[in-house]
């Protein structure tokens, strides 16, 4: 395992800092960054790394490590039990103490599915939507099932491609993406849906091993069970996808309440968000930018379906435009899959 490890201030350092598109000022949030065969580990404190894919193994989603006296403790697993023993390994880069909770910020497929790979003793803590949810019918749920044909589509586009391809050189680097995107699909052969033994419903404070971990749920966000995941000490909280750098996947989410949700994430001390996916986030201010988004697009579709419009209409009409400079909304019109799940919402067909 090939394993380098950059003090911040050093020169090779400066050209691995992440970058940080959505910010104009260029601020390092790591003390050091340690590079393994699958991941980069930015270390944030002592003791406390977010992991990021490197590419090597398809990840979809960043997890954090928290180092305690005796034991580890991790949020989030990735999307494969692959690549979950991929995080594994490169836990065991700066520590040989045993991993001995989980806590999942929610409980979509690509945060949860590596569960299996930390053992059959681990403590696995989630908010009760998330148990009901990976308990219930997880694999018939429709943000799993339309991540299968995603994934499925791409490898048919990049054989179709590759049977196209004559030039030696396009030819290789087909067969390359094909390779990691046919590994990540055999791997989801493996998966076994791992529910949390252990719930909370509005806040669980762990104070084991000289470090307190703050579980906090603020509200509906991203699903119905977003935690944040503070370490009030170090003012790190690691979000999920209740806050990314721009807008989440609505697929699952409760827009209307949604900015409600980041108002309580705002009563929180923080000096870095660490979101689920993405970069970290040193401008807390960016809180306020999505939350904007959110109570914009609700007003937005309220509004048109107030006019009578249809889902589709509304999703075609919505003009968010005002955030193109915050979060690069260019076009108008909003995700349809969203406006739609807002109306059904609104029409009390999904609770
Ligand atoms: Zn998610």
């Amino acid at each position: 395992m090939g394993r380098e490890f950059f003090l911040a201030n050093s020169a090779q350092s400066r050209l691995l800092l992440p970058a940080l598109i959505y910010t104009l000022s260029i601020v390092s949030y790591a003390q050091g960054v340690i590079t393994t065969d699958t991941h980069r580990l930015d270390q944030v404190a002592d003791g406390v790394y977010f992991a990021t894919g490197n590419g090597d193994i398809y990840t979809m989603s960043n997890a954090l490590i928290i180092e305690r006296e005796d034991d580890i403790v991790i949020v989030d697993s990735h999307i494969t039990p692959a690549a979950g023993r991929a995080l594994l390994d490169s836990i065991r880069t700066v520590s040989d103490k045993p991993v001995t909770t989980l806590i999942n910020s929610h409980f979509h497929y690509d945060h949860s599915n590596g569960t299996p790979a930390f053992g059959d003793d681990l403590e696995i803590i989630g908010h009760e939507v998330t148990y009901e949810k990976l308990t219930g019918d997880p694999e018939n749920e429709h943000t799993y099932q339309s991540s299968l044909h995603r994934f499925d589509n791409t490898v048919a586009r990049l054989e179709s491609e590759l049977a196209n391809a004559t030039d030696a050189d396009e030819r290789l680097q087909i067969e390359n993406q094909l390779n990691y995107w046919r590994r990540h699909v055999e791997a989801q052969s493996e998966i076994v849906f791992t529910p949390p033994t252990q719930t909370l419903r509005d806040k669980m404070t762990l104070y084991r091993g000289g470090r307190e971990i703050q579980l906090h749920y603020f509200g509906r966000a991203h699903t119905g069970g977003d935690l944040a995941i503070y370490l009030p000490k170090e003012k790190i909280v690691f979000s999920g996808d209740m806050i990314l750098g721009g807008i989440s996947y609505m697929g699952d989410g409760y827009v209307a309440e949604w900015a409600d949700t980041l108002q309580g994430l705002k009563g929180l001390d923080i000096k870095l968000i660490l979101p689920g996916h993405g970069p970290g986030i040193t401008d807390v201010g960016r809180i306020s930018l999505v939350q904007a988004y959110y109570t914009d697009l609700t007003e937005e579709i309220k509004r048109l379906k107030d006019l009578g419009y249809s889902a589709e209409e509304a999703a075609a009409r919505a003009d968010l435009r005002e955030h193109e400079r915050t979060l690069g909304v260019r076009q108008l019109g909003a995700n349809l899959e969203a406006v739609q799940r807002m109306y059904d919402i609104w029409d009390g067909l999904i609770q």
